[in-house]
Protein backbone atom coordinates (compact mmCIF):
# COMPACT_ATOMS: atom_id res chain seq x y z
CA UNK A 1 0.00 0.00 0.00
CA UNK A 2 1.31 3.32 -0.82
CA UNK A 3 -0.64 6.60 0.39
CA UNK A 4 0.78 10.25 -1.54
CA UNK A 5 -0.79 13.30 -0.48
CA UNK A 6 -1.44 14.60 -3.94
CA UNK A 7 -2.76 18.21 -3.12
CA UNK A 8 -4.19 20.44 -0.55
CA UNK A 9 -6.15 23.89 -1.28
CA UNK A 10 -3.53 27.01 0.36
CA UNK A 11 -4.05 30.41 -0.02
CA UNK A 12 -4.03 31.68 -3.42
CA UNK A 13 -1.77 34.74 -2.59
CA UNK A 14 0.88 31.71 -1.50
CA UNK A 15 0.72 31.12 -4.84
CA UNK A 16 1.03 34.27 -6.37
CA UNK A 17 3.86 35.21 -4.42
CA UNK A 18 5.68 32.16 -5.49
CA UNK A 19 5.21 33.33 -9.05
CA UNK A 20 6.61 36.67 -8.54
CA UNK A 21 9.56 35.51 -6.51
CA UNK A 22 10.20 32.55 -9.16
CA UNK A 23 9.31 33.84 -12.78
CA UNK A 24 9.80 37.55 -12.26
CA UNK A 25 12.84 36.86 -9.55
CA UNK A 26 11.10 39.81 -6.97
CA UNK A 27 13.27 39.46 -3.94
CA UNK A 28 10.54 41.30 -1.53
CA UNK A 29 8.29 38.62 -2.73
CA UNK A 30 10.68 35.68 -1.91
CA UNK A 31 11.42 37.20 1.34
CA UNK A 32 7.69 37.54 2.48
CA UNK A 33 6.89 33.87 0.71
CA UNK A 34 9.76 32.84 2.63
CA UNK A 35 8.58 34.18 5.80
CA UNK A 36 5.24 32.96 5.27
CA UNK A 37 6.47 29.91 4.88
CA UNK A 38 8.33 29.60 7.64
CA UNK A 39 5.00 30.77 9.91
CA UNK A 40 3.40 27.58 8.77
CA UNK A 41 1.11 29.55 6.16
CA UNK A 42 0.96 26.35 4.17
CA UNK A 43 -2.07 24.95 4.86
CA UNK A 44 -5.84 25.11 3.79
CA UNK A 45 -6.49 25.98 7.61
CA UNK A 46 -6.34 28.85 7.09
CA UNK A 47 -9.20 29.31 4.42
CA UNK A 48 -11.22 27.95 6.39
CA UNK A 49 -10.54 30.69 9.53
CA UNK A 50 -11.43 33.24 7.18
CA UNK A 51 -14.30 31.80 6.41
CA UNK A 52 -15.34 30.94 9.66
CA UNK A 53 -14.89 34.64 10.48
CA UNK A 54 -17.66 35.98 7.95
CA UNK A 55 -20.47 35.80 9.57
CA UNK A 56 -19.36 38.25 12.65
CA UNK A 57 -16.25 40.29 11.32
CA UNK A 58 -16.66 44.11 9.69
CA UNK A 59 -13.52 43.08 7.68
CA UNK A 60 -14.10 41.97 3.82
CA UNK A 61 -13.05 38.28 3.37
CA UNK A 62 -10.34 38.95 1.21
CA UNK A 63 -8.70 41.04 4.08
CA UNK A 64 -9.74 38.22 6.68
CA UNK A 65 -7.66 35.44 4.64
CA UNK A 66 -5.00 37.58 4.53
CA UNK A 67 -4.67 37.78 8.19
CA UNK A 68 -5.16 34.64 8.37
CA UNK A 69 -2.47 33.92 6.31
CA UNK A 70 -0.09 36.12 8.04
CA UNK A 71 -1.51 35.07 11.76
CA UNK A 72 -1.69 31.30 11.52
CA UNK A 73 -1.57 30.33 15.14
CA UNK A 74 -4.27 32.70 15.65
CA UNK A 75 -6.26 31.36 12.78
CA UNK A 76 -5.89 27.61 14.47
CA UNK A 77 -7.07 28.73 17.63
CA UNK A 78 -10.01 30.32 16.22
CA UNK A 79 -11.06 27.20 14.25
CA UNK A 80 -10.90 25.48 17.03
CA UNK A 81 -12.63 27.58 19.01
CA UNK A 82 -15.99 27.62 16.20
CA UNK A 83 -15.52 24.36 14.77
CA UNK A 84 -15.18 22.59 18.27
CA UNK A 85 -16.36 24.89 20.92
CA UNK A 86 -19.19 26.35 18.76
CA UNK A 87 -20.09 23.39 16.33
CA UNK A 88 -19.87 25.09 13.33
CA UNK A 89 -18.14 22.05 11.92
CA UNK A 90 -19.25 23.12 8.74
CA UNK A 91 -15.63 25.66 8.16
CA UNK A 92 -13.65 22.76 8.20
CA UNK A 93 -14.99 21.45 4.72
CA UNK A 94 -13.08 24.38 3.27
CA UNK A 95 -9.96 22.35 3.70
CA UNK A 96 -9.77 19.92 1.01
CA UNK A 97 -7.40 17.21 0.18
CA UNK A 98 -6.60 14.95 -2.85
CA UNK A 99 -4.62 11.60 -2.10
CA UNK A 100 -3.58 9.57 -4.32
CA UNK A 101 -4.21 5.63 -3.15
CA UNK A 102 -2.01 2.27 -4.43
CA UNK A 103 -1.98 -0.86 -3.99
CA UNK A 104 -5.45 -1.29 -1.90
CA UNK A 105 -7.62 -4.15 -1.72
CA UNK A 106 -10.78 -3.86 -3.54
CA UNK A 107 -12.20 -5.42 -0.39
CA UNK A 108 -10.35 -1.71 1.83
CA UNK A 109 -11.33 0.17 -1.43
CA UNK A 110 -15.21 -0.58 -0.96
CA UNK A 111 -14.95 0.12 2.91
CA UNK A 112 -13.74 3.49 2.17
CA UNK A 113 -16.49 4.40 -0.95
CA UNK A 114 -19.02 3.48 1.51
CA UNK A 115 -18.67 7.01 2.68
CA UNK A 116 -21.25 9.35 0.63
CA UNK A 117 -19.53 13.10 1.15
CA UNK A 118 -15.84 11.86 -0.77
CA UNK A 119 -14.58 11.81 -4.39
CA UNK A 120 -13.11 8.96 -5.78
CA UNK A 121 -12.03 7.83 -9.18
CA UNK A 122 -10.38 4.49 -9.60
CA UNK A 123 -8.91 1.96 -11.74
CA UNK A 124 -11.27 -0.13 -13.54
CA UNK A 125 -11.78 -3.60 -13.85
CA UNK A 126 -12.95 -3.16 -16.74
CA UNK A 127 -10.50 -1.22 -19.01
CA UNK A 128 -7.00 -2.66 -17.36
CA UNK A 129 -5.98 -5.96 -17.98
CA UNK A 130 -4.76 -7.04 -14.33
CA UNK A 131 -1.50 -9.01 -13.55
CA UNK A 132 -1.06 -11.06 -10.40
CA UNK A 133 -1.85 -7.64 -8.31
CA UNK A 134 -2.98 -8.69 -4.98
CA UNK A 135 -2.57 -8.36 -1.15
CA UNK A 136 -2.33 -11.06 1.27
CA UNK A 137 -4.29 -10.13 4.46
CA UNK A 138 -2.29 -9.81 7.39
CA UNK A 139 -5.37 -11.13 9.32
CA UNK A 140 -3.80 -15.05 8.18
CA UNK A 141 0.07 -13.80 7.64
CA UNK A 142 1.02 -15.89 10.75
CA UNK A 143 -0.56 -18.99 9.64
CA UNK A 144 1.86 -20.00 6.80
CA UNK A 145 -0.47 -22.65 5.51
CA UNK A 146 -3.08 -20.37 5.46
CA UNK A 147 -0.83 -17.77 3.50
CA UNK A 148 0.63 -20.78 1.27
CA UNK A 149 -3.22 -21.51 0.22
CA UNK A 150 -4.34 -18.00 0.11
CA UNK A 151 -1.84 -17.65 -2.88
CA UNK A 152 -2.33 -20.48 -4.83
CA UNK A 153 -5.65 -19.87 -5.22
CA UNK A 154 -5.37 -16.29 -5.96
CA UNK A 155 -2.35 -17.28 -8.21
CA UNK A 156 -4.96 -19.74 -9.81
CA UNK A 157 -7.79 -17.74 -10.20
CA UNK A 158 -5.54 -15.19 -11.85
CA UNK A 159 -4.39 -18.02 -14.29
CA UNK A 160 -8.19 -18.65 -15.02
CA UNK A 161 -8.27 -14.84 -15.72
CA UNK A 162 -6.24 -14.86 -18.39
CA UNK A 163 -7.34 -17.91 -19.95
CA UNK A 164 -10.84 -16.37 -19.60
CA UNK A 165 -9.53 -13.79 -21.31
CA UNK A 166 -8.10 -15.44 -24.17
CA UNK A 167 -11.02 -17.15 -24.85
CA UNK A 168 -13.68 -14.45 -24.29
CA UNK A 169 -11.51 -12.34 -27.03
CA UNK A 170 -12.51 -14.88 -29.54
CA UNK A 171 -15.99 -15.26 -28.68
CA UNK A 172 -16.54 -11.40 -28.74
CA UNK A 173 -15.11 -11.01 -32.06
CA UNK A 174 -17.05 -13.36 -33.42
CA UNK A 175 -20.09 -12.35 -31.69
CA UNK A 176 -19.81 -8.54 -32.91
CA UNK A 177 -17.55 -8.83 -36.07
CA UNK A 178 -17.83 -4.71 -36.28
CA UNK A 179 -16.57 -4.43 -32.67
CA UNK A 180 -13.57 -1.90 -32.25
CA UNK A 181 -10.32 -3.30 -30.69
CA UNK A 182 -10.90 -1.13 -27.41
CA UNK A 183 -14.56 -2.36 -26.78
CA UNK A 184 -13.41 -6.02 -27.71
CA UNK A 185 -10.29 -6.31 -24.90
CA UNK A 186 -13.12 -4.28 -22.69
CA UNK A 187 -15.70 -6.91 -22.66
CA UNK A 188 -13.09 -9.59 -22.54
CA UNK A 189 -11.77 -7.95 -19.42
CA UNK A 190 -15.47 -6.80 -18.20
CA UNK A 191 -16.02 -10.63 -17.73
CA UNK A 192 -12.64 -12.68 -17.09
CA UNK A 193 -12.54 -10.21 -13.84
CA UNK A 194 -15.45 -12.37 -12.25
CA UNK A 195 -13.48 -14.56 -10.96
CA UNK A 196 -11.16 -12.53 -9.35
CA UNK A 197 -10.68 -12.40 -5.66
CA UNK A 198 -11.55 -9.41 -3.53
CA UNK A 199 -8.19 -9.20 -2.40
CA UNK A 200 -7.07 -7.69 -6.07
CA UNK A 201 -5.52 -4.13 -5.83
CA UNK A 202 -6.62 -1.19 -7.05
CA UNK A 203 -5.69 2.59 -7.03
CA UNK A 204 -7.63 5.62 -7.09
CA UNK A 205 -8.03 9.57 -6.03
CA UNK A 206 -9.65 10.75 -3.29
CA UNK A 207 -10.66 14.02 -2.55
CA UNK A 208 -11.85 15.31 0.57
CA UNK A 209 -12.14 17.97 3.14
CA UNK A 210 -11.43 17.79 6.17
CA UNK A 211 -14.58 17.56 8.23
CA UNK A 212 -15.15 14.41 6.24
CA UNK A 213 -11.32 13.53 6.70
CA UNK A 214 -11.55 13.50 10.58
CA UNK A 215 -14.54 11.43 10.34
CA UNK A 216 -13.15 8.50 8.09
CA UNK A 217 -10.52 8.69 10.12
CA UNK A 218 -12.25 7.96 12.82
CA UNK A 219 -14.36 5.14 11.11
CA UNK A 220 -11.18 3.89 9.94
CA UNK A 221 -9.60 3.25 12.69
CA UNK A 222 -12.27 0.74 14.27
CA UNK A 223 -12.50 -0.95 10.91
CA UNK A 224 -12.38 -4.56 11.48
CA UNK A 225 -9.84 -4.89 8.93
CA UNK A 226 -6.36 -4.24 9.48
CA UNK A 227 -5.78 -3.22 5.76
CA UNK A 228 -7.95 -0.43 6.53
CA UNK A 229 -6.33 0.81 10.12
CA UNK A 230 -3.12 0.73 7.88
CA UNK A 231 -4.61 3.09 5.23
CA UNK A 232 -6.25 5.34 8.17
CA UNK A 233 -2.83 5.63 9.86
CA UNK A 234 -0.94 6.67 6.58
CA UNK A 235 -3.64 9.29 5.39
CA UNK A 236 -3.71 10.60 9.52
CA UNK A 237 0.84 10.88 9.08
CA UNK A 238 0.28 12.87 5.95
CA UNK A 239 -2.16 15.69 7.20
CA UNK A 240 -1.31 15.69 11.30
CA UNK A 241 0.65 18.20 10.77
CA UNK A 242 -1.00 20.24 8.34
CA UNK A 243 -4.51 20.60 9.57
CA UNK A 244 -3.98 20.33 13.52
CA UNK A 245 -6.76 22.20 14.46
CA UNK A 246 -9.02 21.26 11.65
CA UNK A 247 -8.20 17.07 12.47
CA UNK A 248 -8.82 16.67 16.54
CA UNK A 249 -11.61 14.19 16.97
CA UNK A 250 -9.97 11.14 14.46
CA UNK A 251 -9.43 8.45 17.23
CA UNK A 252 -12.69 6.28 17.48
CA UNK A 253 -14.73 6.28 20.15
CA UNK A 254 -17.02 2.98 21.54
CA UNK A 255 -19.67 4.05 19.37
CA UNK A 256 -17.53 3.93 16.09
CA UNK A 257 -16.29 0.22 17.56
CA UNK A 258 -19.42 -0.89 18.26
CA UNK A 259 -20.86 0.48 14.36
CA UNK A 260 -18.22 -1.35 12.44
CA UNK A 261 -17.18 -4.31 14.60
CA UNK A 262 -19.73 -5.13 16.40
CA UNK A 263 -22.76 -7.29 15.33
CA UNK A 264 -26.31 -6.79 16.24
CA UNK A 265 -26.88 -9.15 19.24
CA UNK A 266 -30.91 -9.46 18.82
CA UNK A 267 -31.99 -12.92 17.68
CA UNK A 268 -33.68 -13.57 14.99
CA UNK A 269 -35.34 -16.95 12.92
CA UNK A 270 -33.55 -17.55 9.75
CA UNK A 271 -35.24 -15.40 7.55
CA UNK A 272 -36.08 -16.58 3.76
CA UNK A 273 -33.51 -15.01 1.32
CA UNK A 274 -36.21 -14.49 -1.05
CA UNK A 275 -36.39 -15.33 -4.88
CA UNK A 276 -36.04 -11.65 -6.63
CA UNK A 277 -32.89 -10.30 -7.43
CA UNK A 278 -34.86 -6.60 -7.08
CA UNK A 279 -37.41 -6.30 -4.93
CA UNK A 280 -39.28 -3.10 -4.16
CA UNK A 281 -40.00 -2.71 -0.79
CA UNK A 282 -41.64 0.48 -0.13
CA UNK A 283 -42.52 3.85 -1.92
CA UNK A 284 -44.40 6.65 -1.63
CA UNK A 285 -47.82 5.52 -1.89
CA UNK A 286 -48.94 8.76 -2.61
CA UNK A 287 -45.92 9.94 -4.53
CA UNK A 288 -47.20 11.13 -7.93
CA UNK A 289 -49.83 13.64 -6.15
CA UNK A 290 -46.78 15.18 -3.79
CA UNK A 291 -44.31 15.78 -6.76
CA UNK A 292 -47.34 17.27 -8.57
CA UNK A 293 -48.75 19.16 -6.03
CA UNK A 294 -44.60 20.14 -5.39
CA UNK A 295 -44.03 21.24 -8.69
CA UNK A 296 -47.56 23.66 -8.59
CA UNK A 297 -46.25 24.68 -5.19
CA UNK A 298 -42.80 25.97 -6.70
CA UNK A 299 -44.91 28.10 -9.42
CA UNK A 300 -48.08 29.08 -8.46
CA UNK A 301 -47.75 30.45 -4.38
CA UNK A 302 -50.56 28.26 -3.39
CA UNK A 303 -50.83 26.51 -0.09
CA UNK A 304 -48.55 22.96 -0.48
CA UNK A 305 -51.67 21.06 1.71
CA UNK A 306 -54.57 22.95 -0.26
CA UNK A 307 -52.90 21.56 -3.40
CA UNK A 308 -52.57 18.14 -2.07
CA UNK A 309 -56.04 18.11 -0.35
CA UNK A 310 -57.35 19.53 -4.30
CA UNK A 311 -55.06 17.11 -6.00
CA UNK A 312 -58.38 15.49 -8.33
CA UNK A 313 -58.38 19.22 -9.68
CA UNK A 314 -55.45 19.67 -11.40
CA UNK A 315 -54.34 17.92 -14.30
CA UNK A 316 -51.20 15.72 -13.25
CA UNK A 317 -50.54 14.63 -16.94
CA UNK A 318 -50.31 18.46 -18.41
CA UNK A 319 -48.55 19.38 -15.45
CA UNK A 320 -45.56 16.72 -15.23
CA UNK A 321 -45.67 17.67 -19.40
CA UNK A 322 -44.88 20.88 -18.28
CA UNK A 323 -42.14 20.17 -16.34
CA UNK A 324 -40.06 17.98 -17.91
CA UNK A 325 -40.02 20.36 -21.64
CA UNK A 326 -37.23 20.78 -22.87
CA UNK A 327 -35.22 18.81 -20.81
CA UNK A 328 -31.67 17.43 -21.71
CA UNK A 329 -29.85 14.28 -20.71
CA UNK A 330 -27.74 15.50 -18.36
CA UNK A 331 -30.11 17.71 -16.81
CA UNK A 332 -31.70 16.71 -13.27
CA UNK A 333 -34.89 16.94 -12.72
CA UNK A 334 -36.72 19.20 -10.73
CA UNK A 335 -36.53 19.29 -7.27
CA UNK A 336 -40.09 18.00 -6.56
CA UNK A 337 -39.47 14.49 -7.69
CA UNK A 338 -37.54 14.12 -4.19
CA UNK A 339 -40.61 13.95 -2.56
CA UNK A 340 -41.27 10.72 -4.18
CA UNK A 341 -38.84 7.77 -2.92
CA UNK A 342 -38.52 3.92 -3.34
CA UNK A 343 -36.70 1.27 -1.61
CA UNK A 344 -35.20 -1.65 -2.87
CA UNK A 345 -33.47 -4.64 -1.62
CA UNK A 346 -31.40 -6.16 -4.23
CA UNK A 347 -29.05 -8.69 -4.95
CA UNK A 348 -25.67 -8.00 -6.55
CA UNK A 349 -22.69 -9.41 -7.06
CA UNK A 350 -19.32 -7.90 -5.96
CA UNK A 351 -18.97 -6.44 -9.63
CA UNK A 352 -22.54 -5.21 -9.64
CA UNK A 353 -21.84 -3.36 -5.96
CA UNK A 354 -18.81 -1.98 -6.97
CA UNK A 355 -20.88 0.72 -8.81
CA UNK A 356 -23.58 0.57 -7.52
CA UNK A 357 -21.99 2.40 -4.21
CA UNK A 358 -20.50 4.95 -6.34
CA UNK A 359 -24.10 6.86 -6.32
CA UNK A 360 -23.65 8.63 -3.41
CA UNK A 361 -27.22 10.42 -2.58
CA UNK A 362 -28.77 7.04 -1.86
CA UNK A 363 -29.10 5.49 1.41
CA UNK A 364 -27.68 2.05 1.32
CA UNK A 365 -27.10 -0.88 4.06
CA UNK A 366 -24.86 -3.82 3.10
CA UNK A 367 -25.34 -7.71 4.17
CA UNK A 368 -22.24 -9.36 4.35
CA UNK A 369 -20.79 -11.26 1.07
CA UNK A 370 -21.64 -14.60 1.43
CA UNK A 371 -21.19 -17.55 -0.34
CA UNK A 372 -25.20 -18.38 0.83
CA UNK A 373 -26.40 -15.98 -1.72
CA UNK A 374 -24.54 -17.97 -4.62
CA UNK A 375 -22.69 -15.98 -7.53
CA UNK A 376 -23.23 -14.46 -10.34
CA UNK A 377 -22.06 -16.08 -13.82
CA UNK A 378 -21.33 -14.30 -16.90
CA UNK A 379 -23.49 -15.39 -20.04
CA UNK A 380 -19.91 -15.26 -21.75
CA UNK A 381 -18.40 -17.51 -19.33
CA UNK A 382 -21.36 -20.36 -20.03
CA UNK A 383 -21.12 -19.62 -23.96
CA UNK A 384 -17.28 -20.47 -24.27
CA UNK A 385 -17.79 -23.74 -21.75
CA UNK A 386 -16.21 -22.50 -18.86
CA UNK A 387 -19.21 -22.74 -16.61
CA UNK A 388 -17.83 -26.04 -15.06
CA UNK A 389 -14.09 -24.39 -14.61
CA UNK A 390 -15.59 -21.36 -13.00
CA UNK A 391 -17.82 -23.41 -10.66
CA UNK A 392 -15.18 -25.20 -9.84
CA UNK A 393 -13.10 -22.15 -8.78
CA UNK A 394 -16.16 -20.99 -6.76
CA UNK A 395 -16.52 -24.31 -4.58
CA UNK A 396 -12.72 -23.85 -3.79
CA UNK A 397 -13.45 -20.71 -2.88
CA UNK A 398 -16.16 -21.31 -0.54
CA UNK A 399 -14.34 -23.88 1.12
CA UNK A 400 -11.57 -22.04 1.69
CA UNK A 401 -13.56 -19.20 2.74
CA UNK A 402 -14.87 -21.48 5.83
CA UNK A 403 -11.58 -22.22 6.50
CA UNK A 404 -10.18 -18.29 6.63
CA UNK A 405 -13.74 -17.42 8.43
CA UNK A 406 -12.59 -20.27 11.48
CA UNK A 407 -9.16 -18.69 12.37
CA UNK A 408 -10.34 -15.10 11.32
CA UNK A 409 -13.66 -13.85 10.13
CA UNK A 410 -12.36 -10.23 9.00
CA UNK A 411 -9.95 -11.93 6.58
CA UNK A 412 -12.66 -14.43 5.05
CA UNK A 413 -13.89 -11.36 2.96
CA UNK A 414 -10.80 -11.11 0.46
CA UNK A 415 -11.41 -14.78 -0.18
CA UNK A 416 -14.33 -14.01 -2.30
CA UNK A 417 -14.49 -13.11 -5.75
CA UNK A 418 -16.39 -10.34 -8.09
CA UNK A 419 -18.98 -13.06 -8.97
CA UNK A 420 -20.22 -13.38 -4.85
CA UNK A 421 -22.82 -12.09 -3.48
CA UNK A 422 -24.25 -9.63 -0.77
CA UNK A 423 -28.24 -8.14 0.36
CA UNK A 424 -28.26 -4.21 -0.87
CA UNK A 425 -31.03 -2.21 0.68
CA UNK A 426 -30.82 0.70 -1.32
CA UNK A 427 -33.17 4.33 -0.95
CA UNK A 428 -33.31 6.66 -2.99
CA UNK A 429 -35.64 9.90 -4.38
CA UNK A 430 -37.00 9.85 -7.90
CA UNK A 431 -34.39 12.46 -8.97
CA UNK A 432 -31.55 10.36 -7.92
CA UNK A 433 -33.09 7.37 -9.11
CA UNK A 434 -33.55 9.45 -13.00
CA UNK A 435 -29.59 10.06 -12.51
CA UNK A 436 -29.22 6.40 -11.64
CA UNK A 437 -31.28 5.11 -14.74
CA UNK A 438 -30.00 7.87 -17.47
CA UNK A 439 -26.32 6.76 -16.40
CA UNK A 440 -26.85 2.68 -15.98
CA UNK A 441 -29.53 1.81 -18.05
CA UNK A 442 -27.31 3.14 -21.02
CA UNK A 443 -25.23 1.10 -23.38
CA UNK A 444 -22.22 1.87 -22.06
CA UNK A 445 -22.65 0.94 -18.75
CA UNK A 446 -21.57 -2.62 -17.69
CA UNK A 447 -24.26 -5.27 -17.95
CA UNK A 448 -24.58 -6.32 -15.00
CA UNK A 449 -25.69 -2.72 -13.36
CA UNK A 450 -27.65 -2.10 -16.31
CA UNK A 451 -29.51 -5.30 -15.88
CA UNK A 452 -30.24 -4.33 -12.42
CA UNK A 453 -31.19 -0.66 -13.42
CA UNK A 454 -33.77 -1.89 -16.32
CA UNK A 455 -35.30 -3.77 -13.02
CA UNK A 456 -35.12 -0.85 -10.76
CA UNK A 457 -36.80 0.60 -13.67
CA UNK A 458 -39.47 -1.11 -14.68
CA UNK A 459 -40.28 -1.15 -10.69
CA UNK A 460 -40.55 2.74 -10.62
CA UNK A 461 -42.63 2.33 -13.40
CA UNK A 462 -45.27 0.40 -11.96
CA UNK A 463 -45.30 2.49 -9.18
CA UNK A 464 -44.87 5.85 -10.17
CA UNK A 465 -46.02 5.26 -13.88
CA UNK A 466 -46.31 9.16 -14.63
CA UNK A 467 -43.90 10.45 -13.03
CA UNK A 468 -41.44 7.74 -15.14
CA UNK A 469 -42.46 8.91 -18.84
CA UNK A 470 -38.74 9.78 -19.76
CA UNK A 471 -36.88 7.32 -17.28
CA UNK A 472 -34.40 5.66 -19.34
CA UNK A 473 -30.32 5.26 -20.29
CA UNK A 474 -29.19 8.09 -21.97
CA UNK A 475 -29.05 6.41 -25.14
CA UNK A 476 -32.73 5.59 -25.06
CA UNK A 477 -33.53 9.51 -24.17
CA UNK A 478 -31.78 11.02 -27.00
CA UNK A 479 -33.22 8.53 -29.32
CA UNK A 480 -37.16 9.52 -28.06
CA UNK A 481 -35.93 13.14 -28.29
CA UNK A 482 -34.83 13.11 -31.47
CA UNK A 483 -37.77 10.95 -32.86
CA UNK A 484 -40.36 14.09 -31.05
CA UNK A 485 -38.12 16.49 -32.93
CA UNK A 486 -38.25 14.59 -36.16
CA UNK A 487 -41.86 14.22 -36.31
C1 LIG B 1 -20.01 4.08 -18.11
C2 LIG B 1 -19.38 4.45 -16.79
C3 LIG B 1 -18.03 4.21 -16.58
C4 LIG B 1 -17.44 4.53 -15.36
N1 LIG B 1 -16.10 4.29 -15.18
C5 LIG B 1 -15.50 4.60 -14.01
C6 LIG B 1 -14.10 4.38 -13.81
O1 LIG B 1 -13.40 3.89 -14.68
N2 LIG B 1 -13.56 4.71 -12.61
C7 LIG B 1 -14.32 5.26 -11.64
O2 LIG B 1 -13.79 5.54 -10.56
N3 LIG B 1 -15.65 5.48 -11.78
C8 LIG B 1 -16.26 5.17 -12.94
N4 LIG B 1 -17.61 5.40 -13.10
C9 LIG B 1 -18.39 5.92 -11.96
C10 LIG B 1 -18.68 7.43 -12.09
O3 LIG B 1 -17.47 8.16 -12.12
C11 LIG B 1 -19.54 7.92 -10.89
O4 LIG B 1 -18.81 7.79 -9.69
C12 LIG B 1 -20.84 7.18 -10.76
O5 LIG B 1 -21.47 7.03 -11.99
C13 LIG B 1 -21.77 7.92 -9.78
O6 LIG B 1 -22.35 9.01 -10.45
P1 LIG B 1 -22.28 10.53 -9.99
O7 LIG B 1 -20.95 10.85 -9.40
O8 LIG B 1 -22.74 11.38 -11.13
O9 LIG B 1 -23.41 10.68 -8.98
P2 LIG B 1 -24.04 10.39 -7.55
O10 LIG B 1 -23.03 10.08 -6.52
O11 LIG B 1 -25.16 9.42 -7.80
O12 LIG B 1 -24.63 11.81 -7.25
C14 LIG B 1 -25.72 12.36 -8.01
C15 LIG B 1 -25.38 13.79 -8.41
O13 LIG B 1 -25.16 14.57 -7.24
C16 LIG B 1 -24.10 15.50 -7.45
N5 LIG B 1 -22.99 15.20 -6.53
C17 LIG B 1 -22.91 14.16 -5.65
N6 LIG B 1 -21.79 14.26 -4.91
C18 LIG B 1 -21.16 15.37 -5.33
C19 LIG B 1 -19.94 16.03 -4.97
N7 LIG B 1 -19.16 15.57 -3.99
N8 LIG B 1 -19.61 17.13 -5.61
C20 LIG B 1 -20.39 17.65 -6.61
N9 LIG B 1 -21.54 17.09 -7.00
C21 LIG B 1 -21.92 15.97 -6.37
C22 LIG B 1 -23.72 15.37 -8.93
O14 LIG B 1 -24.50 16.25 -9.70
C23 LIG B 1 -24.11 13.95 -9.25
O15 LIG B 1 -24.34 13.73 -10.61
C24 LIG B 1 -18.22 5.10 -14.32
C25 LIG B 1 -19.59 5.33 -14.53
C26 LIG B 1 -20.17 5.02 -15.75
C27 LIG B 1 -21.64 5.26 -15.95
Amino acid sequence: MKVILAGMNIDMSLLQLMEKALLEEDERSRDELIRLLKNGALTPETISAAYARISRSPLSVEELRSQAVREVEKARRSNEKIIYGMGHGSIAEHAVFNFDLLGISRLASEWLQEHRLLSFTEKSQRYIKLGKDFITPDEIKDDKELTREFRELLERENNLYNRYYTALLEYFKEKEPRISERELTGKAKEDARYILSLATTSQMGMTVNARNLEYILRQMAASPLYEVRMLGDEIFSLVRDKVPSLVVFHEPGEYDVKAWRGGFPVKTQRLDPGPDIVRLVSWTSDGEDKVVAGLVFEDSGHDYQALLDNIKTIDKKSVIREAMKGINFYDSVDRAFELATATFEVLASASCYAQLKRHRLMSRLTGEYTPGLGVTVPDSIKEIGEEGSFMEEIERVNEFYEKVRLYDKNGAGYVLTNAHRRKVVVKANLREWYHFVRLRSDTHAQWGIRALSEMIREKLHEAYPLLTGQLMGKDAFIRMRNEKKGE
